[in-house]
């Protein structure tokens, strides 16, 4: 193996304690209200993590569930009342959503300044006019990770494949607010190994294993794997085994994204309570 390790484990552990200072210092209750509707086996362990991250951070964690079968009024009701609590800093709806409900209109009913997801379009607006407010986790999670590892941004040729609104979309707008030359590839990119062999720095954000291999890395890259993909009984990422080989740095699936994009996270709940104790304005506020 050629390639570094960006350990997001370790960095995650830094930031979770910069966090929890941070709760202690601000002396204002933080509060993070989770929504979880239905029986997603991933979506409770995800919902858990959270859960407990917060509760080492000083975070009261506010937790609510509703029913597969639940109705969108039901879930617009209870983030309408989630909205209204004063105790309620921070509220996030763990995605997906069962298909009776309309996810984009949930996410449009949470108001922007408890968004700690940051994916209401109030929030991804300020992001793409380069004036960031809540940051959706994982793409935070990202550009941390490539700070702690001093990968240089500026002028480099980033490669971000994935269009999603919650990664491929925002951490594109993320590396080209530092400067950096990015390309947004998608499943229709004609030629996708020709492009990718382009990338200082090349994020996959695809959602299928092996979605990134060897031959499509330009030596002593550095490569970002989003992907949490279930291969039998193991989790791997977007980006094969063989890319080791070739990149320069890598971040290890599991261990490097996920464990950020919690961290993240917190970091984002935190800026919420700021936000509603007044200690920082909301852009247009
Ligand atoms: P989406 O399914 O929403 O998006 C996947 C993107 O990949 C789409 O833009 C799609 O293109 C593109 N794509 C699919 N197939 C190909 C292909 N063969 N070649 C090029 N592009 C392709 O996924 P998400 O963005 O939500 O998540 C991506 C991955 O990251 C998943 O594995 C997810 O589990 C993981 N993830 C991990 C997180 C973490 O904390 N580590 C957090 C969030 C996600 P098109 O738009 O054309 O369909």
């Amino acid at each position: 193996m050629t390639a570094s390790l960006m350990d997001g484990k370790a960095l995650a552990e830094r930031v979770r304690a910069e966090v929890k200072d941070e709760v202690a210092a601000l002396g204002t209750p933080v509060g993070l209200a989770t929504v979880l509707v239905g029986d997603n086996p991933a979506s409770h362990v995800y919902v858990r993590s959270k859960r407990n991250a917060c509760a080492e951070a000083g975070i009261e964690s506010l937790h609510h569930e509703l029913p597969e079968d639940a109705s969108e009024d039901a879930l617009l009701a209870l983030v309408e009342e989630l909205n209204a609590d004063q105790r309620v800093t921070g509220i996030l709806v763990q995605l997906p959503l069962p298909e009776q409900i309309d996810e984009a209109r949930v996410i449009r009913s949470i108001a922007p300044v408890k968004d700690v997801d940051g994916f209401h379009p109030v929030n991804a607006g300020f992001l793409l006019q380069g004036t960031p407010t809540l940051l959706p986790a994982t793409p935070a999670g990202i550009m941390e990770i490539l700070a702690a590892h001093d990968v240089s941004l500026k002028g480099a040729r980033a490669v971000v494949v994935g269009r999603s609104n919650i990664v491929g979309k925002p951490i594109s707008l993320l590396l080209l607010a530092e400067h950096a030359t990015v390309t947004m590839c998608h499943s229709r990119t004609v030629d996708l190994p020709s492009v990718t062999r382009q990338a200082d720095v090349l994020v996959a954000a695809v959602g299928k294993a092996d979605a990134v291999t060897a031959g499509m890395i330009r030596p002593g890259a550095t490569v970002v794997d989003v992907g949490i993909n279930r291969v039998g009984e193991k989790l791997v990422g977007d980006v094969s085994p063989d890319a080791a080989e070739v990149a320069g740095k890598l971040t290890p699936v599991p261990g490097g994204v996920g464990p950020m994009t919690i961290a993240a996270l917190l970091r984002n709940t935190v800026k919420a309570a700021r936000y509603q104790a007044g200690v920082l304005a909301f852009p247009g506020a």
